[in-house]
């Protein structure tokens, strides 16, 4: 028997997770917050009236409802989600990730998905035991190697495929026609996460059900409710019934519930939001595209990635720090985001701050 004592952390905990890091927050308090991919916008004042008199009319000594019909409703008209196809709740979409992860995991098993891609696809494989594949990105434009993904899905059999359309970190979004492809070629299932979906007119919605191994994942995190926490899942009933059986009962607080049925209702407000974020976008764009040493990628998220100038990025982080605006260092994260910085856009009066404290450092 191994030498250790019953309450040995060292010895209990798995050593892929002992090999892991926490998933690091930078503290933002009273900074311009331009790192986690937020909305800016708060709600009008008519609608916060609204909010606080329901929650008012609302007790919390019941468990929420476990289905959330209603909200559900709310979500497949004000996303297009096809009548006969199932929705899961998450508390956020990286509950979801979680749950297909657990539900798919096994001996020998893996996910693949692409590199440089959201994290969390690769954390939540090792909390799950899964082996994760990361695909590298071509280098000169982050799409996809379709023959190298074509090659390792072939030799690993991944279970799951996640692509985020568009992709964090590096805002793109894959060729239509070669998604296709993967999905067609994928011996298991394929997720789309749409977690972008407000900020880009390209989506994998009205496909669902062209393929049986087709899901597509969204999230109202990025659309300006990111402290409700609630993404869903979208895809055949064959799926998703199954996924629901590991959905703990009451994930979707009381809360959540009623403020995403109202927001849902007041979608208009949201999209509103939206719109401006995208029109931000392009000035911002505008403006950095004519700074030397710059090279910024396209984007059909609410970010941006830039590369400068080789050191340079983790010195302009610092400064704009310095200034009071948070932006994320990507440098260091991969080898194909050296120099890298990524961007949210903010609002018109915060862009204009970090052009200029930006423009001020080169
Ligand atoms: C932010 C993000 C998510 C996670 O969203 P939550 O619903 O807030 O958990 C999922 N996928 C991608 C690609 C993201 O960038």
């Amino acid at each position: 028997m191994d030498n250790h004592s019953k309450n040995d952390s060292q010895h209990w905990i798995r050593q892929e997770i002992r090999d892991l890091s926490a998933y690091h927050v930078a503290d933002a308090s009273g900074m311009i917050k331009l790192d986690a991919m937020e909305n800016p916008y708060v709600w009008p004042d008519a609608l916060r009236q609204q909010w606080a008199s329901l929650i008012e009319q609302t007790d919390v000594n019941r468990y929420p409802d476990p289905s959330c019909l209603g909200l559900k409703q709310q979500l497949r008209q004000v996303m297009n989600i096809p009548e006969d196809m199932e929705i899961m709740l998450g508390n956020g979409s990286d509950e979801i990730i979680q749950i297909v992860a657990m539900a798919m995991s096994g001996t020998g098993r893996s996910i693949l998905s692409v590199d440089p891609g959201f994290v969390m696809y690769k954390m939540i494989s090792t909390f799950c035991g899964l082996k994760y594949i990361g695909v590298p990105l071509r280098e000169e434009d982050f799409s996809l190697d379709l023959p190298a993904i074509l090659q390792a899905m072939d030799q690993y059999q991944p279970a799951v495929v996640f692509l985020a359309y568009p992709n964090n970190p590096t805002g793109n979004l894959f060729d239509e026609q070669q998604v296709i492809e993967v999905i067609e070629a994928a011996p298991g299932l394929v997720v789309i996460d749409e977690a972008y979906a407000p900020f880009t007119d390209e989506t994998f919605m009205h496909r669902l059900g062209q393929y049986d191994n087709l899901v597509v994942m969204r999230t109202v995190s990025k659309m300006g409710l990111a402290g409700l926490r609630l993404g869903f899942l979208a895809g055949p009933p064959d799926w998703l019934n199954e996924f629901e059986k590991l959905r703990l009962p009451y994930n979707i607080n009381t809360l959540t519930q009623l403020s995403a049925e109202l927001a849902m209702k007041h979608h208009v407000v949201l999209d509103e939001q939206t719109a401006r974020i995208r029109q931000q976008r392009k000035v911002v764009v505008s403006a950095l595209t004519q700074m030397q040493g710059l090279t910024i990628y396209p984007s059909d998220a609410n970010f941006i990635l830039i590369r400068t100038a080789a050191g340079q990025a983790a010195p302009i982080h610092a400064r704009l720090k310095d200034k009071g605006i948070l932006i994320k260092l990507l440098d260091g994260s991969a080898p194909m985001l050296k120099d890298c910085l990524r961007i949210t856009i903010g609002t018109a009066e915060e862009n204009q701050k970090l052009i200029a404290s930006i423009a001020a450092c080169l």
